[in-house]
Formats: structure tokens, C-alpha cells, sequence
């Protein structure tokens, strides 16, 4: 009996080990980014210029007006997102914005409410003169930094906004199934969220489907989250689809080939642009990294993407890093 009991205990153990052992492994292992085409640089004289910033922050420039998604600049490291409380680092902050070459800016645009998207966008209103826009939720993280009401701009889904020659219009659409969160649920953020704070504090709130018009070219679409409603892009027409794939490499086959029909064929697009893949718990000066498998699975994710790209005559290209490339 004894014996038993000890080789029981021993058992156990050995399973605790394996999967503590699982888990560091695959926190550490990622997948390559080698052998993906990228976007060119833009050439001389384009009249639109995009950076992309890592996550889901792109800037859009026209020479004349600026505005930028996001603005995600302080990307604490996911240990610390997990375990403790996070804030904005205005020293980051700033940082990315001067390896963007951006001072002024007409708005800055959050595509959701979670942290890796609104969290840092109040300081980039406060230091580039940006408004503000989003849902009350990301209204709410900005009153939490003390962003005056005159500095931001609440959106309703199925509104317009213009900035110079820009309009953006924002469409209600759907954030990836994450594994902990209930099924059909919106989460939001409902008072003034002052940091530091815990991750989770940053709920999502309406998650944006942003229709990026400019006279210079053709519609451009940004998806923030791997997510869609069928049919919710109904009538949306885009050149190149910014597509966010976070997590997309742990949905299943079905999941992932409806998504790309609602985001991508639905539209009509004519190139995407993957972005959401990098581990935003890793430094921008230095060339990002994907997700650890432990969390998501770019190649997976690719995989599908590539044949689908070929099979419906899309280009799928990824893009720059802080080098300006055109739509
Ligand atoms: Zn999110």
C-alpha cells in the first residue's frame, strides 16, 4: 500500500513537471518570420505614406494630415501584463513616435479597448494634439489620464469622421474568440480607468472595422482583431486589407477560412497585409518577434492564408517596419 502510494505521488509529480516543462518550452518556442514577401518601401513622391508600429498601430500620412491607429508604444513584457499592473510609459511613448517622424496628429484611433490598443493612445493625443476617438470605453481610458471631453470623440458604429482629406468610417465588428472569455459577451470599460491597473482592466468595447478612404486611392480596410460578423462588411469595398491575425492560429480550419471570405473576399480586396503577429511583450527597437507558440501560431495562420491568397488572386504581403510603404 505504501509502495503504491509512493509511486502515485512519484506519478503526479512527473505530470506536474511535464506540463510546467510544456509550458516554458512553449512560452519560448516561436514560429519563423523568415520567408514571408514584404511590402515595398513607398516610392519618392507617394502621395500616402503607412508605417506600422508593431501590434495594430499604423500611421497614415498624406503630407498634409496625419492620424494613426493605436499608438501602442510602452509594450510591457507579457510576465508583467500577466502577474502585475501596467501603465503607460510616456519615455516609450515618445520614443515610437519619433521612429515614426510624427509630432502633429489629427486623431489617434483605437481599434478596441484592450490594453495592446487604447492603453497608451490618451498620452499620444496629449503629445501630438490628436483627438481621441473611439467607443465610451476608450473615451474612458482616456478621461482616466485626464484627457479632457474636448479632446475626444465618442463614435457610434455606422458613423463618419473626416481629418483633412482623410474619412474614416466606423463599422461594428467582432474581436477573436480568446480563451477565457464568455461566448457572445462585449466586455466595457464603464468609468474613468486610472493606471496603473491590471491588464484585464482594459476591457474590449466595441470592437472597429475602419474604412479608410483618401481621394489619393483606392478604399483601404482596417481590422484590428481577427474576428467578424457575417456579413458586416455588406457593401464595404477595399484595395488592401490591414488584417489583424492575432490568435487566428488557434481557431479552427472552418473559423479561419469564413474569416478571411468576411474580411477579405467580401471586400474585394486586392492585397492584404497581415499585422497583430508580433509578441508585444518584446521592445520595437529591435526586430519584432512573432507570438511564442504557447499563445498563438503564425505558421498556421500563414499556411491558410497563402493558399487562400493564391487561390482568390490576392497578395499577401507583410508589412515594413517603421519604413513608410504605400497602400
Ligand atoms: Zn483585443
Amino acid at each position: 500500500m505504501r509502495r503504491l502510494l509512493r509511486w502515485i505521488t512519484l506519478g503526479l509529480l512527473a505530470l506536474v513537471l511535464a506540463g510546467v516543462t510544456y509550458v516554458w518550452v512553449q512560452a519560448n518556442r516561436r514560429p519563423s518570420l523568415e520567408g514571408y514577401a514584404q511590402v515595398p518601401p513607398a516610392p519618392a513622391g507617394a502621395a500616402i505614406r503607412i508605417r506600422y508600429a508593431g501590434v495594430a498601430t499604423l500611421l497614415f500620412d498624406d503630407g498634409q494630415t496625419a492620424w494613426m491607429t493605436d499608438g501602442f508604444f510602452t509594450r510591457p513584457s507579457l510576465a508583467r501584463t500577466a502577474f502585475l499592473q501596467i501603465e503607460p510609459d510616456p519615455a516609450a511613448i515618445e520614443a515610437g513616435l519619433r521612429s515614426l517622424g510624427v509630432d502633429r496628429l489629427a486623431a489617434v484611433v483605437p481599434v478596441h479597448s484592450h490594453y495592446d490598443h487604447a492603453m497608451d493612445a490618451p498620452l499620444v493625443a496629449m503629445q501630438t494634439g490628436a483627438l481621441l476617438v473611439g467607443s465610451e470605453s476608450t473615451l474612458n481610458v482616456g478621461r482616466g489620464l485626464g484627457l479632457p471631453d474636448a479632446r475626444m470623440r465618442r463614435v457610434q458604429p455606422g458613423e463618419q469622421l473626416r481629418f483633412g482629406r482623410w474619412t474614416l468610417t466606423f463599422i461594428a465588428s467582432s474581436h477573436v474568440p480568446l480563451p477565457f472569455a464568455r461566448a457572445g459577451v462585449v466586455e466595457t470599460i464603464d468609468a474613468p480607468l486610472v493606471p496603473p491597473a491590471h491588464s484585464l482592466k482594459w476591457r474590449e468595447g466595441q470592437t472597429w472595422a475602419i474604412v479608410v478612404e483618401h481621394p489619393a486611392g483606392a478604399p483601404m480596410l482596417v481590422l484590428g482583431s481577427a474576428g467578424f460578423i457575417p456579413g458586416g462588411l455588406q457593401g464595404v469595398q477595399a484595395g488592401t486589407v490591414f488584417l489583424g491575425v492575432g490568435g487566428a492560429g488557434k481557431q479552427p480550419p472552418a473559423y479561419l477560412s469564413q474569416w478571411w471570405d468576411e474580411s477579405v473576399k467580401r471586400v474585394g480586396a486586392k492585397r492584404v497585409i497581415p499585422i497583430h503577429w508580433d509578441d508585444f511583450g518584446e521592445p520595437l527597437d529591435k526586430p519584432l518577434l512573432a507570438f511564442p507558440y504557447l499563445i498563438d501560431d503564425l505558421g498556421v495562420t500563414m499556411k491558410h492564408l497563402t493558399a487562400w491568397a493564391a487561390r482568390d488572386r490576392v497578395e499577401l504581403k507583410m508589412p515594413l517596419l517603421l519604413t513608410p510603404f504605400a497602400p
